[in-house]
C-alpha cells in the first residue's frame, strides 16, 4: 500500500514537470516567432556610440583566430593579398588605437605607402576572380600541390573595405581614392542609408545619391552588411536571413547599377558553419570576416580574413601590420611546423 502511494506520487510529479517542460517549450517558440514577427529596423538597430565600440572591439580579441593550414611556404607578397578594413574617417587628429575611426591624413598617408611599395589596389570582384583561378587550378592539378598556399601572382595585390556607411567615406575618403586611383569597396547597413532625413545626435550615414556617384567612378562597389547590423549569434538564423535578404533588396532597389558578385559583410566579422552555408546558398560569392589573416590559395570564399586598420598608424607600420598578418597566416601558432 505504502509503495503504490509512493510510486502514484512520484508518477504525478513527473507528469506535472513533463507538462510544464511543455508549456515552458510553447512559450519560448512563441516568444520566437513573435520576435521574428515584430521585429523592426526601429528596435533591432544599435546606435552609433554601439557601432563604434564593436568595430574597436573587432580589432581587438579576434587576432588569435585561424583557419589556414601551415605547410612549408615563401611568405612573398605576390603569394597572398591582404584584405583591409575601414569604417569612419575624421578631420584632425585621432586617439591612437581606435580600429573605428582613422583620420584622413593617416588614410591618405597609408594609401601612399601602398603605392610606393608597389601594391594595385584591386576589387572585391578582382580578388573574387583570382580565387576562382586558383580554385580552378586546384581542380585541374596545376603546377603547384594543391595544399599549397601561396598564390604566385604576377604583381602584389591589396584591398580596402570599408564597413558601416559613414558619410566621412563619401566626404573624405572618396577623394583621396579619386586622386591616386586607388579602389575600395563599402558594406553598408541598409537601414541607416539615409533618404531626406537625419537621426539627432547620429553619426552622418551615406545617402543613396553618394553611393550611387562612387559607384559610377568605377573606383567603389557597394555591398551588402545586412539591414540593420545584427550578429548572427544574437538573434535566431531565420531573423538573420531577413535582415541579410532585406539588405540585398533595398541596395537592388535603390542603386543604379549592382557588381557582377554577391558580398556580405558579417556584422562584427560573427558567424557560424551553418550562416557560412546558408549564405552560400543564397548566393554569396564572398564572406567577409574580421578573422586576422590575409587570403592565400588556401583560404575559403565563405571566410574571407582581414586587417584592421587602427588610427595612429604610419603606411609603413600598416605594411608591417599586413606582412604580420602574412606570417600568422602561413604560420599559424597553433598549427605544426
Ligand atoms: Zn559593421
Amino acid at each position: 500500500m505504502k509503495k503504490q502511494f509512493v510510486l502514484s506520487w512520484i508518477l504525478a510529479i513527473s507528469v506535472a514537470c513533463q507538462g510544464s517542460t511543455v508549456f515552458a517549450q510553447n512559450a519560448v517558440n512563441s516568444n520566437w516567432v513573435a520576435q521574428l514577427q515584430n521585429e523592426t529596423e526601429e528596435e533591432a538597430a544599435p546606435t552609433d556610440e554601439e557601432l563604434l565600440e564593436d568595430a574597436a572591439k573587432e580589432a581587438k580579441g579576434k587576432e588569435t583566430h585561424f583557419s589556414q593550414i601551415a605547410i612549408e611556404h615563401e611568405i612573398s607578397p605576390e603569394n597572398y593579398i591582404p584584405v583591409l578594413m575601414y569604417h569612419h574617417f575624421e578631420e584632425g587628429d585621432v586617439a591612437p588605437g581606435n580600429g573605428a575611426i582613422v583620420s584622413i591624413d593617416e588614410f591618405e598617408d597609408h594609401i601612399i605607402a601602398f603605392q610606393e611599395a608597389g601594391y594595385t589596389f584591386i576589387s572585391l570582384e578582382e580578388l573574387h576572380e583570382i580565387m576562382q583561378e586558383s580554385a580552378l587550378e586546384k581542380e585541374t592539378e596545376g603546377r603547384k600541390p594543391v595544399e599549397a598556399p601561396e598564390f604566385e601572382l604576377d604583381k602584389k595585390y591589396l584591398c580596402i573595405t570599408i564597413d558601416d556607411g559613414y558619410r566621412s567615406n563619401y566626404e573624405l575618403a572618396f577623394p583621396i581614392l579619386q586622386k591616386y586611383q586607388a579602389k575600395a569597396d563599402i558594406s553598408v547597413i541598409t537601414s541607416r542609408i539615409h533618404t531626406s532625413y537625419v537621426i539627432a545626435q547620429e553619426i552622418e550615414k551615406l545617402c543613396w545619391k553618394d553611393l550611387n556617384v562612387m559607384q559610377e567612378s568605377g573606383l567603389v562597389n557597394i555591398y551588402n552588411h545586412t539591414s540593420n547590423h545584427i550578429k548572427v549569434s544574437e538573434k535566431p538564423l531565420p531573423s538573420f536571413r531577413n535582415a541579410v535578404e532585406r539588405g540585398e533588396d533595398m541596395l537592388n532597389k535603390n542603386l543604379t547599377k549592382r557588381s557582377d558578385i554577391r558580398v556580405l559583410t558579417y556584422p562584427n566579422g560573427d558567424y557560424t558553419f551553418v550562416s557560412q552555408i546558408l549564405m552560400r546558398k543564397l548566393g554569396y560569392d564572398l564572406q567577409l570576416t574580421t578573422n586576422y589573416g590575409v587570403v592565400t590559395r588556401n583560404t575559403s570564399v565563405n571566410e574571407i580574413p582581414r586587417v584592421t586598420v587602427n588610427s595612429g598608424l604610419t603606411g609603413e607600420q600598416v605594411l608591417q601590420k599586413i606582412t604580420a598578418a602574412a606570417e600568422r597566416t602561413f604560420y599559424p601558432p597553433e598549427a605544426k611546423r
